[in-house]
């Protein structure tokens, strides 16, 4: 059952648009100017479609990182952002919000070739959550304040006291690779709306729309400053600016061994620290559900975006009872999978990101099957002419131990495994280190809250899988992360509090 129809795997024409933005000439995106940088080193754009490099763009020195800091800390010092009147912060958000919609079709173009996702998804998930998410953050300049509370223990009359909600000051913003220009937004937005001011990074294997967004944050209004951009490798600029004097805050978005780095590194300035990690997120399928919709929507919760989510449904639980017609759905919806070009009009998933993330995904299969587990659905990858394919992967036949159950995988590849009652899959679903996501299938309304309440994760699903929504916290429990993003805890995670205490 894992013969996927064969489509052709050669990358389709770039539009004109596109061309352009991959001809830029290297720069950072400092104060508002692009300038150069002190070394002239550049990385390679790769399109993992074809595994060809399109375009280079800036690896920035330690002096280019110091540039950035400092733009971003006169802008922060001087109060020219923070100062103004929210609700124009509040205006020129909603204007940058505006301008990425303008450019909608050029950013998922961009998307797809850098990423390798298809365009259609960028086009209907990434940029739509991207723009939603700046609009909906915009709203929290004019609507975040302190508060007025009455001291307990000094005379009342005699004393006023307030607490004072203020930006945090500089953000160091260092984001993946797997959802670019939505994870630049998640960050940006909430420093903005603030008052903060901030450097982002994304990650050196996709960079295009960072830089095309760059494009539009003078034309939105922002003061010089106020956004800095720059490119590089994570080990050198990534790691300047972790632990820059200058910076007061780091977010992060990656892997859960990189943000245990950042967080170390972070420590001896005692930054504030955001951390987004690495997920193995349970999906768990009781038996009273509809197979025809559960065995489309584990899949979807997997292969969406080629498994490289943070959320990714990575291991099925699925009750002893329905397990076999479950994997019979999977492999159906596996051919709506079958990876494509990024650019092919059909497609749903495309290649994964990068050769190093393939040979990864593939070792991971190997390791899986060297340690006893069956292939249930694909387990290969198609033949091509350089893109990094591969094909949507069940295994089954796994045991708790194996390197395929407890670890990420960050790619097309779900483990599947039977369970008998809700005690036992709840205490299987809390087995990792990790507790960012969970699905669970059932119409069974309090199996469903009992299952929400045991398991370890910052997000639950019922019935559906990878819902993100600006005004609802996201984050992990566990090795998963720290703190919470979105809603208002995702921009107060950009203030400090200062209590006033005035003797009149
Ligand atoms: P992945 O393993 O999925 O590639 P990483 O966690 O390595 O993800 O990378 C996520 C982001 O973190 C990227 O922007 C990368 O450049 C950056 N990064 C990697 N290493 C470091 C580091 N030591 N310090 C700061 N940033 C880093």
């Amino acid at each position: 059952m894992n013969e996927m129809t064969k489509v052709s795997l050669s990358q389709w024409a770039y539009s004109d648009a596109a061309k352009a933005a991959l001809a830029r000439k290297p720069a950072l995106f400092i104060g508002n100017e692009w300038v150069e940088s002190s070394h002239g080193e550049t990385i390679a754009v790769i399109d993992p479609s074809s595994g060809k490099e399109v375009s280079r763009f800036v690896d920035a020195s330690d002096a280019d990182v110091d540039r950035a800091v400092a733009a971003a800390r006169t802008a922060f010092d001087d109060g020219r952002w923070s100062n103004l009147p929210p609700i124009v912060r509040e205006g020129m958000m909603h204007k940058l919000a505006d301008l990425i919609g303008q450019h909608a079709d050029e950013f998922a173009e961009l998307e797809a070739i850098d990423n390798g996702k298809p365009k259609g998804m960028a086009a209907n998930i990434d940029i739509p959550g991207a723009i939603g998410m700046m609009h909906y953050m915009a709203g929290w300049a004019s609507k975040l304040g302190g508060e007025m509370i009455e001291p307990m223990a000094i005379p009342r009359g005699l004393f006023h006291s307030y607490v004072r909600r203020e930006p945090v000051g500089v953000a160091a913003q260092i984001v993946p690779w797997n959802f670019p220009l939505l994870m630049a937004i998640l960050k940006i937005a909430p420093a903005l709306a603030a008052g903060c001011t901030l450097i982002l990074k994304p990650a050196e294997q996709t960079s295009l729309t960072a830089l095309r967004l760059a494009d539009l944050v003078a034309e939105a209004g922002f003061p010089a400053g106020v956004i800095n951009i720059i490119t590089g490798n994570g080990h050198t600029s990534g790691d300047r600016l972790v632990k820059h004097p200058d910076v007061d805050k780091v977010a992060f978005t990656g892997s859960t061994e990189i943000g245990k780095l950042i967080n170390r590194n972070a420590t001896d300035t005692l930054k504030r620290v955001t951390l987004e990690l690495g997920g193995k997120s349970p999906v768990v399928v009781l038996p009273d559900v509809d197979v025809a919709t559960a065995g489309p929507g584990a899949a979807g919760a997997i292969f969406f975006n080629s498994g490289q989510v943070c959320v990714a449904g990575s291991r099925l639980y699925a009750h002893r009872s329905i397990f076999d017609q479950l994997i019979e759905g999977m492999a159906g919806a596996a051919q709506f999978w079958a990876p494509r070009p990024s650019l092919d009009p059909e497609g749903h998933m495309g290649p994964l990101v990068s050769s190093e993330q393939f040979d990864r995904v593939m070792g991971y299969i190997d390791a899986g099957k060297k340690a006893g587990a069956s292939v249930a659905i694909g387990g290969d990858a198609p033949s091509s002419d350089g893109g990094y394919y591969v094909n949507p992967t069940v295994l089954v036949d796994v045991k708790p131990d194996m390197s395929v159950v407890q670890e990420e995988i960050f790619g097309p590849v779900v483990v599947a495994q039977r369970f008998d009652d809700l005690d036992e899959v709840a205490r299987e679903a809390n087995n990792t280190c990790f507790g960012l996501g969970a699905g669970i299938w059932t119409r069974d309304i309090g199996a469903m809250h009992k299952l929400a309440a045991k398991i370890k994760a910052g997000t639950v699903w019922g019935n559906c899988h990878g819902v993100i929504d600006p005004a609802l916290p996201f984050g992990g429990f566990k090795q998963s992360g720290l703190g919470r993003e979105q809603a208002r805890q995702g921009v107060e995670a950009y203030t400090e509090l200062k209590s006033v205490i005035i003797q009149l």
